[in-house]
């Protein structure tokens, strides 16, 4: 349920409505709009709303049928804005993430780190907890990937973004990593994301495999729900019956989620496509249908690469692409700072 306070309603209306919901079991999750704010009532029993009507200040009563309310545009119609080391994300702007799939040894992760910096980059992501399909496959380094990492965005002013897997690793996500990332894999894993939502940092969720847009802005709920307003929705690619790429990157999400919710909404076409040469005309593509963001997998030599080389762009290729982006955005009314 959100309800619309009047234009020039008081604070003192807005906590009386704010108290009264409470009363009933409802949490109260605010947002100040130009015109207007919307106090979306979140978690209680089912109440009438003509009794939250009658209250002064009060505007009208939306009932919410979806099942997703504070990631809607109804509840906030100013795109959601998120900074992180200078590099932003949402309105006009257009942030970028890069960096290798994952963390290998101190002299990989600073290379690319040096690289990226020098190029402009500002957060530079890279996996210590991997999600591997296969148990053989390299795993990640763990809390010695992530102290790597750090290290290496410290000395090259970078941020930095990585995977969470499990509840237990918050506490070293704290310590060391700027965004936490949740995988595709775990974009329902509803405990994660319960415990997740506390984390006073930003977060990138993923598009799970097989998720359709409604699931994934519900997942983006739970975060929301949980108190975390610095969701950042990362499109990946999903499962369909082709073959020839890793997954069909869905860029038509762009404009859908877009519409229905105020979250910056990034690309990944890396994981999207799974090849090198399409990571290009992908991110030409997201950027012209109207992302907030790209997170690119970038490696040192990709051709050693433990994971992902297939579909990691050179530093030269990356700074190719970086350039033409640069260029592209001002024609799409974006910035890439
Ligand atoms: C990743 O970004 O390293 C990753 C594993 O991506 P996804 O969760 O989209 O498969
Ligand atoms: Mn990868």
């Amino acid at each position: 349920m959100l309800i619309v306070m009047k234009h020039g309603a008081s604070q003192k209306n807005e906590d009386k409505v704010v108290e009264y919901i409470k009363t009933r079991g409802f949490q109260a999750h605010i947002s100040k709009g130009d015109v207007h704010t919307v106090i979306g009532a979140v978690g209680g029993k089912i109440i009438d709303p003509r009794d939250i009507e009658l209250l002064d200040g009060v505007k009208e009563v939306i009932k919410i049928t979806s099942s997703y309310k504070l990631v809607s545009r109804v509840f906030q119609k100013k795109d959601t804005i998120i900074e992180i080391n200078g590099e932003k994300f949402g309105g006009k702007n257009i942030g970028i993430i890069a960096g290798p799939c994952t963390i290998e040894s101190e002299e990989q992760i600073m290379e690319c780190a040096k690289a990226l910096s020098k190029m402009g980059v500002k957060i530079i992501r890279g996996g210590a907890f991997k999600p591997r399909t296969s148990p053989y496959a390299f795993q990640g380094l763990g809390e010695e990937g992530l102290i790597l990492i750090r290290k290496a965005a410290d000395k090259y002013n970078l941020a930095v973004t990585s995977e969470i897997m499990e509840i237990s690793q918050i506490p070293l996500f704290e310590k060391y990593v700027d965004i936490l990332q949740i995988g595709a894999r775990n974009m329902q894993n509803f405990n994660l994301l319960k415990e997740v939502s506390h984390v006073k940092k930003p977060i990138i969720l993923k598009r799970g495999l097989s998720a359709t847009i409604e699931e994934w802005l519900m997942a983006a709920e739970y975060l929301m729900a949980g108190g975390n307003r610095e969701i950042i929705l990362c499109e990946r690619g999903i499962r369909t019956f082709e073959t020839t790429t890793r997954n069909t990157l869905d860029l038509c999400a762009i404009p859908v989620v877009k519409k229905l919710s105020h979250l910056p909404i990034i690309i990944d076409p890396s994981h999207g496509t799974g090849l090198r040469d399409k990571i290009y005309p992908m991110s030409m593509a997201s950027v012209a249908a109207g992302c907030d963001g790209l997170i690119i997998e970038v490696h040192n030599n990709p051709e050693r690469a433990i994971c992902d080389g297939a579909q990691s762009l050179y530093p030269k290729q990356f700074k190719e692409l970086y350039d033409k982006l640069k260029v592209l955005a001002p024609v799409c009314d974006k910035v890439i700072s």
